[in-house]
């Protein structure tokens, strides 16, 4: 093969590479966050039982203060009750007295659906609690590999910027010309093409037999007739065609 051929394709390969790199660490945010929530979804019914649980014990805190509150009130007017002076007084203690044992009972009614609530989670989370630590440590795992591996893309990613650089710098001026130009032009990212069942692999345009030919002599660097990349023979397709 033609030495400026074998730097095309090295080139070519190398810039494949460095495409897919940069897009894996371009959308990596995106594909962390989806990871996540397919680990969500895979928990949906225990994150909805985690949460009602935890909304049930932030209420009941909220509930007990209250209690608390309305206890001392009761003691309160116990007190007045004790020492009313009068008919007046007395009856306004008994009022009092009965409008704070109302609401408290009402709270009191109130704690024990959360403590319900609360019991009835603390059920289902213990009988699903191996379950939930083998997804937990899957989750954790799994972002674990996925960080491992987006730091592996980058510093590949900046090895291969430096290989390229080289291997750009050894074309000639004219093969670096045509080189760079095919690559902006294309929306694929591809200049420099294999040839595949006797076709081109990028715009799938069979090659004649004459271009064939010439590409086994590979003697010149044969670009194709329809979208003018660089072609070229990998060895067993040039064994299997010959
Ligand atoms: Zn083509």
């Amino acid at each position: 093969m033609l030495p400026e051929l074998e730097k095309l394709i090295s080139l070519q390969q190398i810039d494949t590479r460095i495409r897919i790199l940069k897009k894996n660490i371009e959308t990596a945010d995106q594909r962390r966050i989806n990871l996540q929530k397919e680990f969500d979804r895979k928990a949906g019914e225990i994150v909805e039982v985690q949460t009602r649980r935890r909304e049930a014990n932030n209420e009941r805190i909220k509930l007990e203060a209250k209690v608390s509150d309305i206890k001392s009130k009761i003691q309160r007017a116990e007190r007045n009750l004790r020492v009313a002076r009068n008919q007046k007084e007395y009856e306004a203690a008994v009022r009092e007295l009965d409008v704070l044992q109302k609401q408290l009972s009402a709270l009191e009614t109130e704690l024990l659906d959360k403590m319900v609530i609360i019991e009835e989670a603390d059920k289902f989370l213990s009988e699903r609690a191996e379950e939930i630590s083998k997804l937990e440590a899957e989750r954790k795992e799994a972002l674990e590999n996925f960080d491992r591996q987006l730091e592996h893309d980058k510093a590949q990613l900046e090895i291969s910027l430096k290989v390229r650089q080289e291997v750009f710098a050894s074309l000639s001026a004219n093969s670096a010309r045509v080189y760079t130009r095919l690559i902006e032009r294309s929306n694929d990212g591809i200049a420099v093409a294999e040839v595949i069942n006797e076709s081109c692999s990028s715009c799938f345009m069979k090659l004649r037999p004459q271009v064939m030919m010439e590409l086994k002599r590979a003697e010149k660097i044969i670009t194709c007739e329809s979208c003018t990349r660089i072609l070229y023979i990998a060895k067993a397709e040039a064994e299997t065609t010959a």
